[in-house]
């Protein structure tokens, strides 16, 4: 650990908490971010030499593990006619087709950054084309860093215990209306009061900010429903849920349609991405169509759509995803078999390549309430142990856990053996 703890040192001095974002500095589960360097399938070293079966997956976007042959290749490729030109170029329009292809709501999709970018702009597409200024968001999922949606948000927020936000106004905050995830009638009774001024609804189809919960049946087709009801949009923040819960997304998987759809992640390989995209008729809104100005220097980078692309290739590919799901299985499976032996409390969540770890026994989690419910000290306790044992989970209980197309039997088996014995000695 020592060059990690050297580089953390300096990081400390020149970064604010030494991490270019807060999910990375392990505050949740004490000690000290690690610090990698490389990275092949379903692996990667730190700078010590010591090796990981990871579980994080850079947050999600490698689903095709690290450092994929075929990715690299055409990032190499592609890299070496020139980085960026800013002017359309021929490998995001074939991003485009690929993604309208594929995510059923989408006819047309803009190119962006970040998946905070994403979200950001989608809502200020959504308020200009409804006319109306308020938004519901459900607690504990994050949509990015956009300041409308930090009320009550997931991931790092959630970690770090921020509700609201300083550096974000009142006035800001005041059209949005946050309702618990998975509570049918609580979004009944909030579109009962602001119905006809609701611009759009913003949801993670399967949270995965306050760990992994999926919808429970009825949820998103309630929220269909109302949107429907009272001329709302609906979009469905796919950014982690993109290509990681199915083939056709989250709303392939549970067969309801948004308005509008935000993706990130997965969907630049690895590479800094967003995307938004839906009907054509609210999609031409956006400038230089329409009105509703949204802009971007390196949006539709060539570099990043070739990393894109390849991964969507992967991922895409006929069996590809099934395999992914069973592997997923496997593994979730496995650790709760192995928790049970060693008369732990845990439950388990699964969507696809996505999982989440719960030390409680009440099952099964579908409210924000229970995770946070959840024995923090003994996760804890299991992420260190794991850490030891060479497998490298999120830094916090409030994150989900995701699995590659490249975690094999060998990786998978390396990981339920050190978790027996994790779960020996938490
Ligand atoms: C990661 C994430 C974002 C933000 O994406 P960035 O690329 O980090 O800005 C937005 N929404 C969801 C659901 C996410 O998981």
């Amino acid at each position: 650990m020592q060059r990690t703890h050297q580089l953390f040192q300096q990081a400390r001095e020149l970064i604010p908490g030494g991490v270019n974002s807060p999910v990375r500095a392990f505050k949740g589960v004490g000690g000290e971010p690690i610090f990698f360097e490389r990275g092949e399938g379903p692996y990667m070293w730190d700078v010590d030499g010591k090796r990981y079966v990871d579980y994080v997956c850079s947050w999600g976007p490698l689903v095709a593990g690290h450092a994929d042959p075929e990715v690299i290749r055409r990032v190499q490729e592609t890299a070496a006619n020139g980085l960026s030109f800013g002017t359309p170029v021929e490998l995001e329009v074939e991003m485009a087709r690929t993604l309208c292809q594929h995510v059923p709501s989408l006819e047309m999709v803009r190119l962006v950054n970040s998946g905070t970018e994403a979200t950001m702009s989608a809502l200020r597409l959504a308020r200009g084309f409804t006319g109306r200024d308020k938004i519901v968001k459900f607690q504990g999922n994050y949509h990015g860093h956009v300041d409308a949606l930090l009320a009550q948000a997931g991931s790092g927020a959630l970690t770090l215990g921020v509700p609201g936000c300083p550096g974000v106004p009142e006035s800001v905050v005041a059209d949005t209306l946050t309702v618990p995830f998975n509570d049918i009638d609580a979004v009944e009774q909030c579109f009962n009061e602001h119905g006809n001024q609701i611009a759009a609804v913003i949801v993670e189809p399967v949270a995965g900010n306050m760990n992994c919960v999926p919808p429970v049946p009825g949820f998103l087709e309630k929220l269909r429903e109302v949107c429907d009801r009272t001329d709302a949009l609906l979009i469905f923040d796919e950014v982690m849920t993109g290509f990681r819960v199915g083939p056709q997304c989250a709303q392939g998987r549970y067969g309801v349609t948004p308005d509008l759809t935000c993706l990130g992640k997965v969907v630049g390989g690895g590479m800094p991405v967003g995307a938004f995209g839906g009907r054509r008729e609210i999609m031409e809104g956006l400038a230089p169509v329409g009105g509703v100005y949204q802009a971007g220097t390196l949006s539709g980078n060539p570099v990043t759509m070739a990393a894109g692309l390849a991964t969507l290739e992967r991922i895409t590919a006929p069996g590809a995803f099934e395999g992914l799901e069973q592997t997923t299985t496997r593994v979730v499976d496995g650790i709760k078999e192995r928790a049970d032996k060693a008369g732990i409390p845990l439950t388990t969540n699964q969507a696809g390549s996505m999982f989440g770890l719960f030390f409680t026994d009440d099952a099964p989690v579908t409210r924000f309430e229970q995770v946070k419910a959840c024995d923090l000290d003994t996760f804890n306790r299991f992420f260190h142990a794991m850490l030891e044992e060479g497998v490298y989970l999120a830094p916090a209980a409030f994150e989900a856990g995701f699995v590659s197309l490249a975690h094999d039997e060998t990786a998978v088996q390396e990981t339920l053996d050190a978790a027996e014995r994790a779960f020996a000695r938490v």
